[in-house]
């Protein structure tokens, strides 16, 4: 190896482009203090050299709409108030230029997104007021469609991608300044993001189809045509999205356990007080357990990542791919990216396979950098 991985991670701008954090930090996770579980706090994020940091807040699909704009709100209070005492170490920002200060400062910049369109409650007004708030992005669904946008797994859309409300929505975002994320949404959705957006878009966190044919991930063509528009792809390190033998395992495991999954639901929503939550965690255990099982043998590791992040490469440009980790709204890391804190391990692995030290600075976060200062500072 050239140079050593560590130098260059050093040097580089490292950002993670999503992670699920904040439902973990709602239910009593201590971002300060290195946990024992889960994949993201301070102490890891500065041991992995990630400067920048997307937390997510996620409403789950279908919740009732008179529900979904106070969820992220109050997510947003928790982000906002977690930060406050949090200061010394981390800090939001709205744009690149901010999130520089931060680092240069020898803090973690904090970015803020939403996952789900359906947290917006179709509401203009809302998503000007989580653009108030510091929402930088915005995922159009999760994995269920919704009113105005198709999502991935939808085998019988009501309409094509988007609706004109839809179209409104993406108009929208580019005169607030609010980056488009077109992770979950369907192949015709994102068609139609692009031939509205004037800005770039984002894929926070997908990986590519013709590694893994899984509906959460972007054919060749959809690569081509989000760099075509100045864009890039954060590589999600979920094992489904990974490898397609994986997805098969989760299938067959979920088929196995509905109960369990029906806990896992739970758990993933926000209308729960704090003795539900650790209920459904309890539930959850064995389900996890027993799911770690069927994965023996199959397991994902650092080098799917990077094999995902050369692909987009090699297709669209070492200018059009980055990280998106899922960290914390994944159960099961690959191998070698066990938490954030092994972050310097994809540095290591793209070395080892060739990947010039400029394309590295890219990926790990000159890309996302890019298309965040074009959409934010301004
Ligand atoms: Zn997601």
């Amino acid at each position: 190896m050239s140079a050593d991985y560590r130098i260059l991670h050093e040097r580089a701008f490292v950002a993670d482009l999503h992670c699920d954090t904040i439902l973990w930090m709602q239910n009593g996770r201590d971002i300060s203090v290195r946990n024992a579980d889960g994949h993201v706090d301070i102490p890891r994020l500065a041991e992995g050299g990630v400067n920048l940091q997307v937390f997510a807040c996620f409403v789950a699909p279908q919740t009732p709409t008179e529900l979904c704009a106070a969820t992220i709100d109050r997510r947003l209070d928790v982000l906002t108030s977690e930060f406050a005492h949090n200061s010394d170490a981390i800090a939001a920002c709205t744009n690149a230029a901010g999130a520089e200060e931060i680092v240069a400062d020898g803090r973690i910049a904090a970015v803020i997104g939403i996952e789900n369109g359906e947290a917006i409650a179709g509401s203009l007004n809302n998503l000007a007021h989580f653009h108030g708030r510091g929402v930088r992005y915005m995922t159009l669904t999760h994995g269920v469609s919704h009113d105005w946008c198709i999502s991935s797994g939808d085998k019988q859309p009501a309409f094509r991608g988007l609706t004109d409300f839809g179209r409104k929505v993406v108009r929208r975002m580019n005169e607030l300044g609010m980056i488009v994320d077109v992770s979950h949404i369907s192949v015709e959705a994102v068609e139609e993001v692009l031939e509205v957006s004037r800005d770039p878009v984002i894929a926070s966190h997908s990986c590519a189809h013709a590694l893994c044919p899984h509906n959460r991930n972007l054919t060749d063509d959809q690569i081509k045509a989000i760099a075509d528009g100045g864009g890039m792809i954060g590589i999600n390190f979920c094992r489904d999205f990974l490898s397609a033998e994986n997805a098969a395992v989760t299938e067959k495991h979920f088929r196995d356990h509905i109960p369990e999954l029906e806990a896992l639901d739970k758990l993933t929503h926000d209308e729960h007080d704090k003795a539900e939550f650790e209920r459904g965690r309890e539930a959850l255990k064995p389900f996890l357990k027993t799911w770690a099982g069927y994965y023996k043998g199959v397991c994902p590791s650092l080098t799917d990542v990077v094999d995902h992040i050369l692909h987009i490469a090699n297709v669209a440009g070492a200018d059009h791919v980055g990280l998106g980790s899922d960290y914390d709204g994944i159960f099961f890391p690959p191998e070698g990216l066990e938490d954030c804190s092994k972050m310097p391990n994809v540095t290591r692995e793209l070395l080892s396979r060739g990947c010039p030290e400029e394309d590295i600075v890219k990926i790990l976060g000159g890309n996302f950098m890019r298309v965040f200062r074009k959409v934010c500072d301004r």
